[in-house]
Formats: structure tokens, sequence, C-alpha cells
């Protein structure tokens, strides 16, 4: 079946706008977009009149098996496995229904998303593509370790690296510091160190894979940037020395802002925490600071938002790209960091992240001009998946 859109305004995902234009698409790939044609029929007509297109969005950061509830590590230790995939599955369609076809997840008990991803994938499940760490390594009592695989040491890490490989997973997640929802760890304090980072990503560059660090303090961040890490999660204490060393290593920031935006906007009141909320607070205006040097100094930027974590709703997107903006970046530089800049991240740019002839049909409409309110983003008109109109 063919698709046009007509009328649209076209926001191809690498910074080009294209108004009042139109796209064309089968249930495999963009055919046309703006001028071009083609020679076959077109089956539907879709007029676009007042409504943007973009690429479908990635959100490179999130737990499906978390639900947004005060206290997560609670309910990942209350979850028996059916349960986890059951929400798992929830959340995933959440993620679609906004217009995020594509999700990576950074870590999940019982290697449940990447179950999930092959359920998707078989056809039992509408769902986003799912890129799934499964399991992340940690080191003994490191961040997350309620979920995680323990390892100490090269061999022990690269052991952990090749089981997750053959487990089925996409990326490996990978704790290189303490973290904010994990009682006792301190953010800043460094975990896994560089040798052992450096042996899982010689394990996931072999297998084709990628890595993903969460990285909060100094230190770490430079120690998994050092290891070869493809994006680093969070990026709280950034410095000059570690811009440098993103930039000369191409690592990616995904700095998921809005994960301690809604942990303080809520607060204990709603029942996160104490030690979450402190060690969030704290972190707050450095996080900030640290994205938007990131984003001036030309670190490569590629979106994700934690959700999952207290009141970070799957699906709720735009908050990220709220915050994004009033820290100083251009809706368009948004756009790309949400799509294409991902794609990138995860591998996959040939595929996806470009509204490009050649690339699969992982498309969105949403009501409005994107360019005139970011907002806009949250007024999904609808979502295409492989081609196909997907029941909102
Ligand atoms: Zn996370």
């Amino acid at each position: 079946m063919i698709t046009k859109i007509n009328n649209v305004s076209i926001y191809d995902g690498r910074g080009q706008v294209l108004l009042n234009s139109s796209i064309i698409f089968n249930e495999q790939m963009i055919l046309a977009v703006g001028e071009e044609t083609i020679d076959e029929e077109i089956d539907v007509v879709i007029d676009g009149k007042g409504l943007s297109c973009l690429p479908g969005m990635i959100d490179m950061h999130v737990h499906l098996n978390m639900d947004a509830t005060p206290d997560p590590a609670a309910l990942i230790n209350k979850d028996n496995e059916a349960m986890a995939a059951y929400r798992s599955l929830n959340n995933a369609q959440k993620h679609l229904r906004a217009g995020i076809t594509t999700v990576r997840n950074c870590g999940s008990k019982y290697n449940v998303d990447i179950t999930l991803r092959e359920a998707i994938l078989e056809g039992m499940f509408i769902g986003p593509r799912i890129f799934a760490a499964g399991q992340p390594i940690v080191m003994t009592g490191g961040h997350c370790h309620y979920f995680a695989i323990e390892a100490d040491g090269e061999n022990e890490v690269r052991k952990a690296a090749r089981t997750q490989i053959k487990n089925g997973a996409d990326v490996l997640k990978l704790m290189a510091t303490g973290g904010g929802l994990t009682p006792g760890v301190k953010p800043g304090a460094s975990q896994l160190s560089e040798s052992e980072m450096h042996a899982a990503c010689t394990e996931a560059c072999h297998a084709g894979k990628t890595t993903a660090a969460h990285a909060q303090g100094n230190e770490g961040i430079k120690n998994a940037i050092r290891a070869g890490v493809t994006t680093i999660e969070h990026g709280v204490y950034l410095d000059d020395e570690a811009i440098r060393l993103m930039l000369e290593h191409g690592t990616y920031l995904v700095a998921t802002l809005a994960a301690p935006y809604n942990v303080i906007r809520h607060g204990v009141e709603a029942g996160i925490p104490a030690y979450a909320v402190d060690k969030n607070k704290e972190a707050s205006v450095p996080h900030q600071e640290s994205f938007q040097l990131a984003y001036t100094s030309g670190v490569k930027i590629a979106t994700g938002t934690d959700a999952g974590t207290p009141f970070n709703f799957h699906g709720d997107f735009v908050t990220e790209l709220e915050i994004m903006e009033k820290l100083g970046m251009s809706v368009q530089e948004i756009i790309q960091a949400a799509t294409f800049t991902a794609a990138e991240a995860l591998g996959f740019e040939d595929m996806i992240g470009s509204l490009e002839v050649g690339k699969l049909s992982d498309i969105v409409l949403v009501k409005g001009e994107i360019s005139e309110n970011i907002s806009n983003l949250r007024n999904v008109h609808s979502v295409f998946m492989n081609g196909k109109s997907i029941d909102l």
C-alpha cells in the first residue's frame, strides 16, 4: 500500500524543513520526499494541512519495566518475571502512541526487554523498535545492582559482556559511577574502572554492538570515554577535559534532563525516597551546566529521558525536549538529536532517523507547526510504523 501526505511541513531529521511539501511511502520504505514523484499509483492520500511531519522519534534511554512510580527499586524488587514483561509491553506501547517509534532500553531485570523485542518482531504485539541492554553490568554493590550482573575485574566484566551478547543484547549498559536511585551509592563516585569497561567495549565492538555508560561523576565519565563507550548517560559533572575527550572519541551525550527535573518537582511529598531527592537536587545545576557546555562545544547530543524513573512517564518525551530548548538548543537541533543523531548512536542511521528515500517508513504527524512551538510535538495526529498507521 502506498501512502502520500500532501501540504505538510516536513522536518527531515537532518536540519532541513520543507514547508507545504509532500512525502510518499509504502510498508517498507520512504519512496519520495518533497518535489520527487513516483510512477506507481497512490492508494491513500492524506491532507497534511496544518500538520508537521517528522521521522519516528527515538528515546535513547528508557526503562520499560519501571513505571514512573516514586520508588522504582521497590517496584523492580516486587515484580516477578511475568509482571515485569507485561509492564514492559504496556510501557513500550505508550512510547509508540507518542510518536517514539524506537527506544533504547538501558537496563531491565530478567532481560525482559530483549524478549519483548523478539515478541514485537515476531508480530505478537504492536510496539516500537527496541534496542535492548537487558541486565546492566555493574561492580559488586554498584548502581542498580539489584537487577544487574555484578562483575569485578576485567575477566569477570568480559564474561558478563559476552553473556549479555549471547543473551541477545543490542547494547551493553555499564555503570561507570554511582547514581541517584540506588541507596548508599554516591553519584560522583567511580565504579567500574577504565580497564573493566574497556574489556566490555572490546567485546561489544567485536560483536558489532554498542555500549552505554551510566556516568555522573567526572572521573567515571572520563574512564568511560577512554574505555571507548558509545554514549555517556547523564554526564552530570563534565569539565573541559571530559568535553575534549568526548570530541576526540566521538562519544555521544544522552543527558536525560527530565529525570532529575521530575524527581525534584515532585519531591519526598510524593513518596520519592529522600536519598533520591537529595542526590538529584545536588546534581541538578551542574547537570544543566554540563549539558550547555557539551552543546556549545559541539559534542554530539542524542536525546534520552530515563523514562520510568519517578514521575518520568513513558511517552512523555517532550518534557526532555522542552528542557533542551530552555538550555539553548534550537528546534531543528533538538529534532535532529531526537532522530538522526540518536539513530547514529544506535549504529542504525542507514535505516531510521530521517525522512529520506530508502529509509524505513517510521513517520509521525503532529498538529501545528513544530518550529513555532516544540510543545506541538505533544499533539500527535498519527504514527506510521513500517508504513502502517498505528491505532492510537
Ligand atoms: Zn537509566
